[in-house]
Parts: structure tokens; C-alpha cells; sequence
């Protein structure tokens, strides 16, 4: 559902990707581990086309985002286009970016009302059953400021969820939350991943979690993927130095 072909990313003089190549199955979840600076957050931001690649290509759901065809020729994307494949990924971010001046409930109906043109009705319910399936069923008329990190989380998560994307896109999620809301967030992703659908991708620093819930751990390192295969395998019985050294600091 997402391939990256031979992807670069530079940021000035700084190449920050120099090759990336990935293959996401329907449903794959795949957690991406790494050093800070490695380029984690930058491929999440690529799928979600915040960030245009240097070069190289990325598809998802064979659509290549950053251009398209248009009479047999490959010619620049359009707004219309990237919407249309923004339509398919949800994304959680560490800030958990929630309107403030909206209740809970206001901030999961936004998007299904005025991006994907839903009623109102059918767009509050969609809401509250997602605001349910996340615990905060009751909770839907309150402001983000009388909730906690681990509840604004949720309601983050909630709110991506309510566009029914195909992929989901976790960006250290619990990296800004005290050490005890941790635990809740991740139940809630946990639950999520069981449903088993959705594609996923999840940047965490949570190396027991990516154990339990990942078909699959990258490890990125210095731009490149470094080293990549099931939980056991990774943090197992790699030979790779650099993973090791990476991973004793979470022993
Ligand atoms: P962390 O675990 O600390 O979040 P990361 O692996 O997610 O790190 P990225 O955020 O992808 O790393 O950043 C990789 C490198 O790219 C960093 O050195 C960062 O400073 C640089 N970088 C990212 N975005 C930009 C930008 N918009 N302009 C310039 N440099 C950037």
C-alpha cells in the first residue's frame, strides 16, 4: 500500500535520507526505530506530503504522489490530487495538535464535515463511535485544556480515525507524555492494530512496544535503513553494531 523507491531527502546541504526502499503491505504494521536525526519523522512527513522527496518516488495505494499522469505523461500533482491521497492516512503527531476552542466532539466532526462533505449527523456519530472506542465517550463536550496528555492523545487518535484511512501514521505519539498516561495511549493503539485493517506505521522510542505489536522494525540509521525484519529477529539476534549499541541504552 506504500512504496518508496529509491527516496532522498536534503534539507539544504544535509541529506537526510540518501535511499530509502520500502514496501508496506495492506495492513503490515511496521515500526521504525533509530537514532534522533536518523530521518524518522521525515519519511512520516513524506507520507503524509508535508515534505516533497529530493528524489525518488513514492506510491501509495499506486498512486505516485508527487505527480501524476495525465495523457500517458507524468506532470507535477495537483492540490487536488495530494488531498485525494491525504484522504487515505491518518496521522498522529507527539503535540497532539487538537483545536483548542473546539469540544472534543467539534474536533473529530471538522474534518469528516468539511473535508470528505459528510452530513452532520452521520459525521457525530461516526465521531462519538470513535470517541468510544478510545474511552472518552464520556467526555465529548469538554475542551482539550480540561483533559490530560494521554486523554488528548486519544482524542487525537479518535479524531484520525473517524476518516477512515487505510493507513495510519503514529509519530512518537507518547514522547511528550508523563511516564504514567504512556501505558493508556498505547492500549489504544494496541486496540486499533488488533483490528487488524489498517496499514500502520509507528516512529517510537517504546522498544517493548514495537516488539509486541510490529509485523515488522526498521531500524534507520544516518538516512538508511539499516536493518529491518520481524520484532524477534531485530532485537534478537542482529549483528548489526550500531543496532546494538542503539538498543542497549533502552535495557
Ligand atoms: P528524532 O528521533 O529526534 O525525532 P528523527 O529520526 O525523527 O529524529 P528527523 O526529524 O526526520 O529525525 O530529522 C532528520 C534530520 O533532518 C535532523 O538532523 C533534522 O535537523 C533535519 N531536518 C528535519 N526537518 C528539517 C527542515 N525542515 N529543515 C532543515 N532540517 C531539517
Amino acid at each position: 500500500i506504500v512504496k518508496f523507491q529509491n527516496v532522498h531527502k536534503s534539507f539544504g546541504d544535509v541529506e537526510v535520507l540518501k535511499g530509502i526502499d520500502l514496501d508496506i503491505k495492506p495492513a503490515e504494521k511496521v515500526a521504525v526505530i533509530g537514532p534522533s536525526g536518523s530521518g524518522k519523522t521525515t519519511i512520516i512527513r513524506m507520507l503524509m506530503t508535508l515534505e516533497e522527496p529530493t528524489s525518488g518516488t513514492i506510491l501509495v495505494d499506486g498512486e505516485n504522489l508527487w505527480n501524476m499522469e495525465k495523457n500517458g505523461k507524468l506532470i507535477p500533482a495537483n492540490e487536488k490530487h495530494l488531498q485525494q491521497i491525504r484522504g487515505n492516512i491518518g496521522m498522529v503527531f507527539q503535540h497532539f495538535n487538537l483545536f483548542p476552542h473546539m469540544s472534543i466532539l467539534e474536533n473529530c466532526m471538522t474534518a469528516p464535515i468539511h473535508v470528505q462533505k459528510e452530513d452532520k449527523k452521520t459525521a457525530k456519530e461516526r465521531s462519538v463511535e470513535m470517541l468510544e472506542k478510545v474511552g472518552l465517550g464520556d467526555k465529548l463536550d469538554n475542551y482539550p485544556s480540561q483533559l490530560s496528555g494521554g486523554q488528548k492523545q486519544r482524542v487525537a487518535m479518535a479524531r484520525a480515525l473517524v476518516m477512515r484511512p487505510k493507513i495510519m501514521l503514529f509519530d512518537e505519539v507518547t514522547s511528550a507524555l508523563d511516564p504514567e498516561l504512556v501505558e493508556e495511549v498505547l492500549e489504544v493503539i494496541r486496540g486499533i492494530a488488533n483490528e487488524g485493517s489498517m496499514s500502520m506505521v509507528l516512529v517510537t522510542h517504546e522498544m517493548e512496544f514495537a516488539r509486541d505489536i510490529a509485523d515488522r522494525v526498521l531500524f534507520l540509521d544516518a538516512g538508511v535503513i539499516a536493518e529491518q525484519g520481524p520484532p524477534h529477529e531485530v532485537f534478537g539476534q542482529s549483528e548489526n553494531v550500531r543496532l546494538q549499541s542503539f538498543l542497549r541504552r533502552f535495557k
